[in-house]
Formats: structure tokens, sequence, C-alpha cells
């Protein structure tokens, strides 16, 4: 192996094991990340909340129904019952029973509201459930998928590691230090391939002499424009 292509492998190590260390914290951002189950079950409160005040309006809208025409029946009884003689009186009854059905009408559209209502509300709190519960659900493969993932990950690295360190055995101390220099400047990229003749970084001529000697692989060459060690391939 020439002092090149052993620095070219080294990359490639660390190339990967910055992908597994990436791919690691955003795998471990999305399992901490619960903010949209928690929206979900913000809005299945909120709707059984709803819910259950519509249930009380419902309850009182019937509830006055039922008073209302208990009240009538009563009316009714004492009008037909035979007890009120009085023509003034049975008059006055009479238009009392009027008043009260026609207040009835008045509630029962009220109560036929209260129950439309309430059957919105109650569609609303299904919905929300399933979509919770759906949710749940899809997080829970999600996660088994994505800790399975993490698991190889770390397995991952550790095999990288070694290989690395394998790998770094056939670097001379020398162009190591040169390797990490020049990465820490140029971000991430220090070896790169010639191709075409050219600086595959920059896209600097590379002279055909200067390509002999990179392939020669006896030195380490740089390109003359970006700094970067020029690889054959
Ligand atoms: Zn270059």
């Amino acid at each position: 192996m020439s002092r090149a292509s052993s620095l070219y492998r080294l990359q490639q190590l660390d190339f990967e094991l910055m992908n597994s260390h990436e791919r690691i914290k955003e795998i471990q951002q999305i399992l901490e990340d619960d903010k949209a189950i928690v929206r979900l079950r913000e809005i299945l409160e909120t709707s059984e909340i709803q819910l259950k005040d519509t249930r009380t309006i419902h309850s009182a809208a019937r509830h006055d129904v039922d008073s209302q025409r208990a009240k009538i029946e009563q009316t009714e009884k004492t009008l037909y019952g035979g007890l009120v003689r009085n023509p003034k009186e049975l008059q006055e009854r009479q238009q009392e029973a009027e008043s009260l059905k026609r207040y009835l009408v008045a509630l029962e559209d009220r109560l036929l509201e209260a129950m439309i209502h309430l059957d919105e509300m109650q569609e609303q709190r299904d919905t929300a459930d399933e979509a919770l519960t759906r949710a749940l659900e899809i997080q829970v493969h999600q996660h088994r998928d994505l800790k399975q993932e993490l698991e190889d990950l770390l397995a991952k690295i550790e095999r990288l590691d070694a290989e690395r360190e394998a790998a770094l055995a056939s670097v001379v101390q020398e162009d190591q230090e040169l390797y990490e220099d020049i990465r820490k400047r140029l971000g991430g990229r220090a070896i790169v391939l010639v191709q075409e003749g050219s600086c595959s970084a920059c896209g600097m001529v590379v002279a055909h002499s200067v390509q002999q000697s990179i392939r020669s692989g006896s030195d380490l060459i740089r390109c003359g424009q970006c700094g970067r060690i020029l690889y054959a391939g």
C-alpha cells in the first residue's frame, strides 16, 4: 500500500464513522421527540372536555323538555278533569296550556340542537382517540426499527474503530498529522482522487509528470490550488 492509499483508506473509515455517529444522533433525537404524540393527547383531552360539557347541556335540555311535558300534562289533567268549572278559570287554564306548548316547541328545538352537537362532539372525540391510537402504533413500529438500527450502528462503529486502528498501523505519524490538519482546515476531505487529470475537489489540472509521481506513491503530493493530498485511485 502506498502512503496515499493508506491515508485514503483511513479517510474512508473516518467518513463511515462520522456518518454512523451522525445517524445515531438523528435516531436519538427521533426517539426522544414525542411532540406529535403530546399534541394528539392534548387534542384528545380537549375533545373529551368538550364532549363532557356538551353532555351536560344535552341532559339539561332533555330535563327541560321532560319537565315542560309534565307541566302540560298536569295542566291538561286539571283542564279536562272536570274540577275547574268556572268558565273564566277554564279559559285561563286553556291559555296557560297553549303557552306551555309553545314553549315546549322551543325547548324541543333546543334539545334537537343539543343532540346534533353531542353527536358531533362524540365523533370529534372518537376521531381524536383513533388518531392517537394510530400514532402510538406507528411509533411502536418506528421505535422498534430505530432501536434495531441503533444496535446495528453501534456494532458497525465497533468494527470500524478496529479497522481504523489497523489502518493507522500503515500510516506514518507525519502523514497522519498532515491528514488531520487538512481535515480540520478544509472540512472533512483531506485526500481526494485525481479524476480526468484534475483535482476532484477544486478542479485544478494536475500535470502528467505530477500524476506519474502520484501513481508511484512514494511521496504525498498535494494539489497546488486547494492543498489537499492527491490520490490516483
Ligand atoms: Zn485541489
